[in-house]
């Protein structure tokens, strides 16, 4: 055995769930759904699974552990392949949307929420699983709400003997376990959901952490976390350093402002190198921000909440948090309709109380709050679940096709009536259900995609008028999670004029489109690096369109697979893709007023054209979008 894999073994037996190991499995054994509760880093997500495994207590089926976001289930799934000292994909893989690592001998299978209620759609009762880990369930979010309330019937139905008349005996179906995990101490919730489950606690091993805030408010968190860093820096001893920040694009320009001063310091001082950690993170570069640092480099990790409770990364002594988060939220536009935004907000104080822990993982930490002590005490305890704030359109439509109805299903919290509605205004409007409410053949095709009920129908419009190849490369660019065109502040006029041959006059759509052809013709006959300098050239995100690319033939397989040709192309005629378009994006069309402006066709509100676009000043008559920006403005 090589000497890595000892470690890894000694690194698991050390956890504090280890000591509850047997314990936990006795109890598994004899309760069909468990709520389990323990701190961060006490080895929940990594360990549980591998437990289950190992006693075979959860039969002969998979174990699926849900998360709410995607890079934490690769992250950890490469982190269990790496302890089982097996290959990612084999007894130990992932499944998020678009990616997938995992086979017929995967037995451990770490999915988003997202994924598995999708797989309802296909096997109403996840009979490939034996045992279901609802992981983060702390989180509620929408996906995670749907799977605990249907995980309750497919329980019930499962561990009945069904009773076949005239067919034989009575057979059960293979028994399903639940095991609900959460990092707060909200066990009593779930616990009475599920009918007064039995409630586990894994202590943890916290050191203490002492918090400090700032004595006035700080609007500009990303300069004020960038002095913070940097204070400590110089005054602290060895140590990592953990900042929460809202999100990727105030993480990457702090990336930009620590790296830049870093070069500037003087030799006797500590190196530094930075981790960024968000949602969108691909694959390749999240092995960084677990390897251990070498002597005299200072390690700044620089995340948004993923790392509160889901990722735990060693060696962080110092965090700063900058009390902010942000939160998909709807916003309605008039009754019937509206639409969901992220915005940046203030943190919760579970959420702030989480923050700081991370860093007394290891030994007594530091956090610094970029906020008063006031604005602590006035947060709210903990946040709304995402069921009570976001639009339901593409929820409704996947349950809809299970047959289900979501103002009957046994939620732990029921969604607003407002919001059912205008979920239901959107499919009705798409022709994904009729007058009566009731789904039609187009909905049911449209819940075949991994796409919003909108592009999905913009994809089917494309069977229609005889451009799905088109609408594909636009759908892949519109699903990838950074953008193609990504600002860069010194180089933006080099970069406006490189791009300029990109444009098309029919608007950003089929601007999109002229890029993926260009990147197609290169792409035949360059090799990666050949592509990537091409992108570097055009100031095009070569991350963004390989990641598209990948999209893109997932989507022509689900084409495949549903008997749709996605080889339909209308060639340079632009008409048949923007009448597609529009067949989804009709909620998001306005027309242009006198001063100028756009006009929502539903609801009152007024948009404007982004200076970035192609149609910019152009007063077309009308538009339809798939980006709202939202301006806030402040009076100072
Ligand atoms: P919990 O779910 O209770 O928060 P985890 O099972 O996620 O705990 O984490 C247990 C331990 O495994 C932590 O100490 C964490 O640092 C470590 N760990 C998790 N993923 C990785 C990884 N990819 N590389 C190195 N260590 C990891
Ligand atoms: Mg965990």
């Amino acid at each position: 055995i090589p000497a890595k894999q000892n470690s890894l073994e000694e690194q698991r037996r050390q956890l504090p769930i280890a000591q509850g190991r047997d314990a936990l499995i006795q109890e598994i054994r004899d309760n069909d759904v468990i709520v389990l509760v323990g701190e961060t880093g006490s080895g929940k997500t990594t360990q549980v699974p591998q437990y289950l495994l190992e006693s075979g207590v959860a039969g002969e089926g998979v174990i699926a552990v849900t998360q709410p976001r995607r890079v934490a289930a690769t992250s950890l799934a490469a982190r269990v392949a790496a302890e089982k000292n097996v290959q990612l994909g084999g007894l130990v893989g992932y499944s998020v949307r678009f990616d997938e690592s995992s086979t017929e001998a995967t037995r451990i299978k770490y999915v988003t929420d997202g994924m598995l209620v999708r797989e309802l759609l296909s096997d109403p009762l996840l009979s490939r699983y034996s045992a279901v880990i609802v992981d983060e369930a702390h989180e509620r979010t929408l996906r995670t709400d749907i799977l605990m309330a249907n995980l309750k019937t497919i329980q019930r139905s499962r561990n009945q003997p069904v009773d076949r008349k005239g067919k034989g005996r009575a057979t059960a179906l293979n028994p399903l376990k639940i095991i609900i995990m959460s990092a707060t101490l909200d066990a009593e919730k779930f616990s009475k959901f599920y009918d007064n489950a039995k409630v586990l606690y894994v202590e943890g091993r916290q050191h203490p952490v002492k918090t400090y805030y700032t004595a006035t408010s700080q609007p500009d968190y990303v300069d004020a976390a960038l002095r913070t860093f940097y204070q400590i820096h110089i005054d602290q001893s060895p140590g990592d350093v953990l900042i929460f920040l809202p999100g990727q694009e105030d993480i990457e320009s702090l990336e930009k402002s620590i790296t830049m001063y870093a070069n500037r310091l003087p030799q006797e001082c500590m190196g530094v190198t930075v981790c960024p950690l968000y949602a969108a993170l691909p694959p390749t570069q999240q092995a960084k921000i677990f390897s251990a640092t070498s002597k005299g480099i200072r390690k700044c990790i620089l995340a948004t909440n993923i790392a509160e409770t889901s990722i735990t990364i060693p060696g962080v002594k110092y965090v700063i948090d900058t009390g902010k988060c942000k939160e998909k939220r709807y916003i309605a536009r008039s009754v019937g309709t509206g639409f969901d935004t992220l915005l940046t907000r203030d943190i919760t104080k579970s959420s702030a109380m989480q923050r700081a822990g991370r860093a007394g993982r290891e030994g007594p930490g530091l956090c610094f709050r970029l906020y008063t002590e006031e604005s602590f005490k006035a947060m709210p305890i903990s946040a709304e679940p995402e069921i009570r704030r976001c639009t339901l359109t593409s929820s409704l439509l996947q349950l809809k096709c299970m047959g289900q109805n979501l103002e009957q299903l046994d939620f732990m919290d029921k969604p607003e009536q407002d919001t059912i509605i205008s979920a239901l205004a959107t499919l009705h409007l798409l022709s994904a259900v009729d007058d009566k409410k009731a789904l039609t053949h187009l909905g049911r095709r449209m819940a075949l995609f991994p796409l919003e009920p909108t592009l999905a129908r913009s994809l089917l419009a494309a069977t229609e008028f005889g451009c799905t190849r088109e609408m594909l490369d636009i759908l892949s660019i519109l699903s990838a999670s950074s953008k193609v065109f990504y600002d860069s502040s010194e180089e933006r006029e080099a970069a406006l004029e490189t791009r300029r041959k990109f444009r098309h006059s029919s608007g950003d759509h089929m601007t999109v489109l002229n890029v993926v052809r260009s990147y197609d013709e290169i792409a035949a006959s360059e090799s990666k690096a050949g592509q990537r300098d091409w992108c570097q050239k055009q100031y095009l995100n070569f991350r963004c369109l390989t990641e598209a690319m990948d999209i893109r033939k997932q989507l022509r397989e689900a084409c495949e697979k549903n008997g749709i040709d996605w080889q339909l192309s209308c060639g340079d005629n632009e008409q048949p893709v923007l009448k597609s378009l529009v067949r989804g994006l009709v909620q998001n069309a306005a027309f242009l007023q006198p001063d100028g402006s756009y006009k929502q066709i539903m609801g009152p509100s007024i948009v404007k054209i982004h200076p970035g676009s192609s149609l910019c000043d152009k007063k077309v008559p009308a538009i339809v979008y798939d980006e709202l920006v939202r301006v806030i403005l402040r009076r100072v």
